[in-house]
């Protein structure tokens, strides 16, 4: 019995690649940053320890280009370590240079979020001023004001007098969810401008992203 040959979608097809440059053909330093064994450990503001084959450990710097081993420092060759770290920078085995690894807050996918966001939140999940969402307990559009670095469990609502996690509409959701301010652009004054709007404060999740914007 034959099997048919499998034929995959034209949009599954990947061309075929070397998953790693020929190495024969690189420079020595170029070389051994995919050959030798190495340990790369995110450090903040785009520094990384990078545990050398040799045994020692160094420091390199993506934003200012230099690494702390002599090869760079006394030789200032672009040494194996800067290349290194590169590679695992483009590879997305360790963070880009101002990220940190974290569990996005409202999709919980592991992602690389902003070092300095209080609440982890992807790209995929961030909402920025003008995207256009749907309230999925109303089915209303709103807009997005802006996404706060505050927890729905810390901010206060004075008209309802509780926070936005124990308002009553929104304790399906997350309270550690950021708040997201919003306005209605689809009520009251027609030629408002969305600065002039009254905000609303969301929980994140409540809110289904919609691949618009309001263009003004
Ligand atoms: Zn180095
Ligand atoms: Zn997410």
């Amino acid at each position: 019995m034959t099997h048919p040959a499998y034929t995959p979608a034209s949009s599954d097809t990947p061309s075929r690649r070397p998953l790693s440059p020929d190495t024969g053909r690189l420079g020595a330093r170029a070389a051994r940053a995919w050959t030798e064994p190495m340990a790369v450990r995110p450090l903040e503001r785009g520094r990384y320890a990078v545990d050398s084959a040799s045994g020692a450990t160094y420091v390199v710097d993506l934003f200012a280009g230099t690494c702390s081993c002599p090869d760079h420092e006394i030789r200032g060759e672009r040494c194996k370590h800067l290349r290194r770290v590169a590679i695992e920078v483009t590879e997305r085995r360790v963070p880009p240079p101002g990220r940190r690894r974290a569990d996005c807050a409202v999709c919980r996918r592991p992602s690389f979020v902003p070092e300095s966001a209080s609440i982890p939140i992807c790209d995929d999940c961030r909402l920025e001023r003008g995207d256009l969402a749907t309230d999925r307990e109303t089915g209303d559009t709103v807009v997005v004001y802006r996404m706060t670095d505050e927890a729905a469990s810390e901010r206060y609502v004075e008209a309802a007098d509780c926070t936005v996690a124990a308002y009553p509409k929104n304790e399906g959701y997350p309270a550690d969810d950021p708040v997201v301010e919003v306005v209605y652009p689809f009520s009251g004054d027609p030629d408002a401008d969305i600065e002039d709007r009254p905000r609303y404060a969301f929980p994140r999740s409540r809110l289904a992203a919609r691949d618009e914007m309001l263009i003004e």
